[in-house]
C-alpha cells in the first residue's frame, strides 16, 4: 500500500519532476503550440511558488497528451508524466487489487469521459475482434447508472438498455436482467459493454458485477464490464475493503473513478483504469503528431491535474486516506440515527457516505436552503440526498435537523401534507 509522505518530500519529488520536464522559459523549445502561463495575468513569482508544487506545476503547464503507462509518450514532459504513471499504478493496484505492471491507465477530464473511453475500446474491440456492427452492441446498465452512460452510447452509435431496480433497496432487478439480455439477444444484439456502478450518483448503491456475468454467460452472450466508480473509488474500497468490485474479479476490464469528487482535487482528474492490452483499441492512427500517438478521448490536458492527485495521496497514505473515509461514515452514521428517530425513510447503503431521503419527509424550503440535491428538477421528485462531505460537520447536519425536526413536529404524522 503506497506511503504517506512529508510536505518536503512531496515538494522534492514534484519539483524534481518538473525539472525532468522541457522548460518553455529556460530552454528553447519551438516545435509545440503551448507555453508556460501568461505571466502578465498569472502570478510566477518564483519566491511565492517555491513552496507550492501543484501552482508551480500550473504555471509551468505540461501537457499530458495521450496516455503514458505504454509505449512511447512525449519526451517533453516526462518528468510529470512518471509521476502519473506512478498514480495509476496506486489507483489500479492499491486501490483496485491489480497485479503490478497490469494496468494501462490515464488522468481524464471526469468520470464522463473514463465512461466514454471504456464503452469506445469495447465497441472497437467487438468491431475489429468479431466483425460485430454496432447495431449489434449494446451499453447495458441500471436505471440508476449516470446518464454518461446513455452519452456514450448515442456518441458511439451503439445501442443503450436500462435494468429496472427495486425502489426501496436500488438492487438490479436480477430476473428481468436476464430476460432483458434474452430479449436484446432475440433482437439482434449479441455484444454487451456492462457498466457496473460502484456507487450510483443519487443513491450511493453498488452492484453486483456477478449478476451481469450470470444474465451474460446464461444467454451465451460476448460482453466487458466498466466499473462506474466515479463517486465511489475514493469512498468504497476503503469503507467496504471486501467487497466485491475489482480487478481480482477477470471479468471486470477497466475501472473509472474521479478525483474531483470525494478526493477533494480540482476539475478535470477522472481516472480510467484498464488492464493491459486493451488501450490499443482506442488508438488514433492519424494522430502522427504526438509522440506515441494518442489513445485517449481528450487530446491536451493538463499535468497539474495528475499532479494534484498524486499530491493528495501521497499526503494522506493508504491508512491515512482510510481514517479521512472513516470520519465520513462516522458523521453518516450519526446523520442516519438521527433521521431513524425522527422517523425519516431514507436509502442508504451501509458503507456510504450518500443519504438519499424520501422528499415527502423534506419541505421544499429547507431542501432549498441547504441545498439538498433533488433525484429528479423536470419529473414529481421522490428523493433528496446529502451528500457527506469534508465540508459537512455534524454540525452543519444539526442545524438542518433542528430545522427538520421543527416542520415534521408541526404536521400531523410525521409527513408533510
Ligand atoms: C459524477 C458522476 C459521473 C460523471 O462524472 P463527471 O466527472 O461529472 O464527468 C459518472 N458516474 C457517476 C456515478 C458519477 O457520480
Amino acid at each position: 500500500m503506497w506511503k504517506k509522505l512529508s510536505k518536503q518530500e512531496i515538494n522534492e519529488a514534484v519539483f524534481s519532476a518538473l525539472r525532468q520536464n522541457r522548460h518553455y522559459k529556460h530552454e528553447h523549445v519551438l516545435g509545440i503550440p503551448v507555453s508556460h502561463l501568461d505571466d502578465k495575468v498569472f502570478y510566477d513569482n518564483f519566491e511565492m511558488l517555491k513552496d507550492a508544487p501543484f501552482l508551480s506545476t500550473m504555471v509551468d503547464n505540461p501537457n499530458h497528451i495521450g496516455c503514458h503507462t505504454l509505449g512511447e509518450s512525449e519526451a517533453f514532459f516526462a518528468g510529470t508524466q512518471a509521476i502519473e504513471r506512478e498514480l495509476v499504478a496506486m489507483c489500479a493496484e492499491d486501490i483496485f487489487k491489480g497485479d503490478e505492471g497490469e494496468f494501462d491507465g490515464y488522468v481524464s477530464s471526469g468520470g464522463t469521459e473514463t465512461n466514454i473511453q471504456a464503452v469506445w475500446i469495447f465497441r472497437n474491440l467487438f468491431n475489429r475482434e468479431f466483425g460485430a456492427k454496432n447495431e449489434e452492441i449494446a451499453v447495458i446498465c441500471s436505471d440508476d447508472t449516470h446518464y454518461s452512460g446513455a452519452k456514450s452510447a448515442n456518441l458511439l452509435n451503439v445501442n443503450y438498455i436500462t435494468v429496472p431496480v427495486d425502489q426501496e433497496t436500488r438492487k438490479i432487478d436480477v430476473k428481468i436482467l436476464h430476460q432483458t439480455v434474452a430479449e436484446a439477444k432475440a433482437r439482434g444484439i449479441k455484444y454487451f459493454a456492462g457498466i457496473v456502478n460502484m456507487m450510483t450518483t443519487m443513491f450511493g448503491s453498488v452492484d453486483n458485477p456477478q449478476d451481469y456475468i450470470d444474465a451474460f454467460q446464461a444467454n451465451d452472450v460476448k460482453f466487458h464490464l466498466h466499473v462506474d466508480a466515479a463517486f465511489g473509488g475514493f469512498m468504497y474500497p476503503f469503507s467496504n475493503n471486501n467487497n466485491p468490485v475489482n480487478f481480482q474479479n477477470p471479468y471486470i476490464t477497466s475501472i473509472g473513478m474521479d478525483a474531483h469528487k470525494m478526493a477533494q482535487a480540482p476539475f478535470g482528474t477522472g481516472i480510467f483504469l484498464i488492464r493491459k492490452d486493451y488501450m490499443q483499441y482506442a488508438l488514433t492512427e492519424e494522430a502522427q503528431y504526438v509522440s506515441g500517438m494518442d489513445m485517449t478521448l481528450v487530446g491536451s490536458r493538463s499535468g497539474a491535474n495528475a499532479i494534484s492527485v498524486w499530491m493528495i495521496l501521497k499526503t494522506y497514505g493508504y491508512y491515512g486516506w482510510t481514517e479521512k473515509i472513516n470520519m465520513l461514515l462516522y458523521r453518516t452514521n450519526w446523520l442516519c440515527k438521527k433521521l431513524d428517530q425522527l422517523g425519516v425513510e431514507y436509502y442508504r447503503d451501509e458503507h456510504s457516505n450518500l443519504v438519499t431521503m424520501k422528499s415527502k419527509f423534506i419541505p421544499t424550503e429547507l431542501a432549498q436552503k441547504y441545498a439538498l440535491v433533488p433525484e429528479s428538477h423536470t419529473k414529481e421528485n421522490k428523493w433528496y440526498k446529502i451528500v457527506v462531505m469534508d465540508h459537512v460537520s455534524i454540525d452543519a447536519l444539526n442545524l438542518f435537523l433542528e430545522e427538520l425536526e421543527q416542520s415534521l413536529a408541526q404536521t400531523d404524522e410525521g409527513v408533510l401534507v
